[in-house]
């Protein structure tokens, strides 16, 4: 017998080469291989009759052969062999394409079971290179349900199928985690049954059983891991904070609060009071204000005497956060201090050495602010913003760190909700629903090319009116695809050909963050009427001056993140329009941007793109911290999901604290989930 954690190549015929190979697919254990499952099937079980084969639907028949394989050597590197078969209904003849020395294996006058595919034309019905197997072998190739594995170069689905036989039959199927009850409940198969199954199925029903069984399992393994984290966070004392003034804060802005942010600011403070680590989720579409809850929750924490960090994703938005929050927060004695990877190491250090020795109580940085080095005198509030990026492990890296910090995650992209549950299950939910007065809704279109003198005057007519516009291209450089639109180049087509009187400017990710900021202030500060950009601009970047958003080539991005950008504009008390370019014909795809034309709701857009896109590029990247399912599927499966999670929760509290196997290796199972999702941040 051999181990789950055992090399691959311990197996017959696993070699460096294969083993290599195989390591493209990220298998390198014998549990791999086990966890590398189908993505679908081909039901080989029924046997057909010659007459009643279909044209194009492949189909397993039994037949004898009629005749002996005849080979024509066509010409070099082509030979052809012929032969005809029969059963009680009617004849075929089988062609095959340099198989020689296979076709010449069929016996005149034997029996043999076929699977392939009929093709028909005037000349009559025929079938070209069909596979066969003896009556008396062993059913691999017909008649039975096949496998088809994700493959990689090198490894033909015969191998796959080969290998994963060979790990099954030396080592045990991973052990199981549910318990019967659970299983008898929800109808699901036991673990050793569902692994057999899914490589070996005997039906295409057992094969689907086999699969809701492990999806159901990561669901559940999941669901388990969130209630865990829930239950640890719940469990921690901390001390409460005792200040909850607002009214300086208040005062110091230049506007009044929504209800919408007062509410979410009072469920804030409220957490914040109950002597238990808050674990907060703030959603509220773009432009909601949710700087102003994250700067109120700063100012609880400082008033209590304790240290916050604000985090963002880019350094752009954490310069912009930092400029925004010292305008207020300043002026009511909170300290503030920004740690970009642009600033200077001696910079760098100040601002560390202040963190560490106190004398500092907001820190503005990016994710990198809480990595190893970083060191807090008394870190007690951590804020994510716009983190669709700061999933459920990086959380986990969170509060293993330290003294579990209260922690408020504030996004923007309205998420689904099957999404919302597996990325925040874990977490309580502020919503703004309500966004500030006197706010416009941004006007979209959809245009092709031969509007493009349009597009320029209309350009041209938010500068005449003293505004700006952005446009977005979906690349840096021309690459490849001589189609799309480059940032760079575009640029410089603009300034040069098309206005040479105005002032445009560039940013785009490749650029030194110091370079980036230079850009961003000088266009904030009105010194570019015109700033050609990538997604760089996507998150949060404020300028309310600008009241056009033109986007290039828009059918090369998401529903969401189209959502993002338009949101670039309309911040400012002037209408704003947004223009999206596309030349693309495809009618799925105008549907898609129509879409987004007709509804500025921004949780109508993430359901629609999560439909359309399924969950992977949802986020835009893959860098999400999604956890990593292996079967599952975010989009369909969401029935499966509430199922796992109902169970999940019932098991946690039936046999929490008991030791039982099932609970031992459903922990270890927790552990890998969340190592696997947090390796794909990097
Ligand atoms: P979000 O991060 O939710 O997209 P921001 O916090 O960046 O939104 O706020 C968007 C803009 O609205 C900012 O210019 C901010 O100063 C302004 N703002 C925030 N709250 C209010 C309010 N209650 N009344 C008027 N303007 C507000
Ligand atoms: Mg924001």
């Amino acid at each position: 017998m051999a181990y789950l954690s055992d090399p691959v190549t311990i197996l017959k015929g696993v070699g460096p080469t294969k083993a290599k190979q195989l390591a493209a697919l990220n298998i390198y254990t014998l549990e791999d291989l086990i966890c590398h499952f189908p993505r679908g099937y081909e039901d080989r079980t029924k046997i057909a009759n010659i007459s009643d084969l279909e044209i194009d639907k492949p189909a397993c028949f039994k037949a004898f052969v009629t005749n002996s394989p005849r080979t024509h050597h066509v010409r070099k590197g082509l030979d052809i062999t012929k032969v005809q078969v029969a059963d009680h209904t009617g004849r075929l003849n089988l062609t095959f394409f340099n198989q020689k020395f296979t076709a010449e294996q069929l016996q005149y006058g034997e029996e043999y079971i076929f699977y392939g595919t009929l093709s028909g034309d005037y000349a009559g019905y025929q079938m070209t290179s069909p596979v066969f197997e003896r009556l008396d072998s062993a059913p691999v190739l017909t008649r039975r349900v096949l496998p088809i594995y994700p493959l990689t170069a090198g490894i033909s689905n015969a191998t796959m199928l080969k290998t994963i036989q060979q790990a099954m039959a030396i080592c045990d199927a991973p052990a199981e985690i549910i318990p019967e009850e659970i299983r008898r409940q929800y109808s699901v198969l036991p673990a050793e049954r569902a692994y057999q199954a899914i490589h070996m199925p005997v039906s295409m029903e057992e094969a689907a059983l086999a699969k809701r069984r492990l999806i159901f399992e990561e669901f559940f393994v999941f669901s388990a891991g969130l209630s865990l984290m829930r239950a640890r966070r719940e469990q921690k004392a901390v001390t409460p904070y005792t200040k909850g003034d607002l009214t300086a804060f208040t005062e110091a802005l230049p506007f009044t609060l929504t209800g919408a942010q007062t509410r979410a600011i009072r469920e804030v403070l409220c957490d914040l009071q109950s002597g238990k680590p808050m674990n907060r989720l703030l959603q509220g579409d773009v432009g909601s204000g949710k700087t102003m809850i994250a700067a109120a929750a700063a100012y609880f924490a400082v008033q209590n005497g304790r240290q916050a960090a604000l985090m963002a994703p880019t350094e752009i938005l954490a310069e912009q956060h930092y400029k925004g929050l010292s305008r207020i927060l300043t002026p009511l004695g909170v300290r503030i201090e920004l740690l970009t990877g642009g600033m200077t190491p001696k910079q760098k250090k100040e601002v560390r050495e202040a963190m560490a020795s106190g004398d500092v109580d907001l820190v503005i940085g990016t994710h990198a602010l809480i990595s190893e080095s970083s060191v807090f005198a008394k870190l007690d509030l951590v804020i994510a913003d716009e983190q669709h990026r700061f999933g459920v492990a990086q959380r986990q890296a969170l509060a293993a760190k330290g003294d579990m910090p209260h922690l408020l995650v504030m996004s923007a992209t309205p998420i689904p909700r099957t999404l919302a549950l597996i990325m925040y299950g874990d977490l309580d939910v502020s919503i703004l629903d309500e966004l500030p007065p006197g706010r416009q809704t941004v006007d979209t279109f959809l245009v092709g090319e031969k509007m493009r003198a349009r597009i320029n005057a209309f350009i041209r007519k938010q500068w005449e009116e003293g505004h700006q516009s952005f446009v977005v291209c979906p690349a840096v450089e021309e690459g490849d695809e001589l189609d799309i639109k480059a940032a760079s180049v575009w640029a410089e087509t603009l300034q040069k050909k098309v206005f040479p009187d105005l002032r445009v400017a560039l940013i785009h990710g490749q650029m030194k963050s110091s370079q980036k900021d230079a850009v961003m202030s000088d266009f904030a500060a009105g010194n570019a009427d015109v700033l050609v950009a990538t997604t760089v601009i996507e998150v949060g970047v404020d300028v309310p001056n600008a009241t056009l958003m033109v986007i290039e080539d828009a059918d090369r991005f998401g529903l969401s993140q189209l959502h993002q950008l338009r949101g670039r504009v309309g911040r400012g008390s002037a209408k704003s329009n947004c223009i999206l370019v596309s030349q693309n014909k495809n009618p799925e795809t105008l549907a898609r941007l129509r879409a987004l034309c007709n509804t500025n709701d921004g949780f109508k857009i993430a359901e629609e793109d999560l439909r359309l896109r399924g969950p992977g590029d949802f986020f835009g990247s893959r860098q999400s911290g999604l956890p990593v399912f292996r079967v599952a599927n975010l989009a369909c499966d969401l029935k499966t999901l509430k199922e796992a999670q109902m169970a999940s929760a019932q098991w946690i509290e039936k046999m929490g604290t008991e030791n039982t196997s099932e609970g031992e290796a459903l922990r270890r199972r927790i552990g890998e989930m969340f190592r696997r999702s947090a390796g794909t941040m990097n």
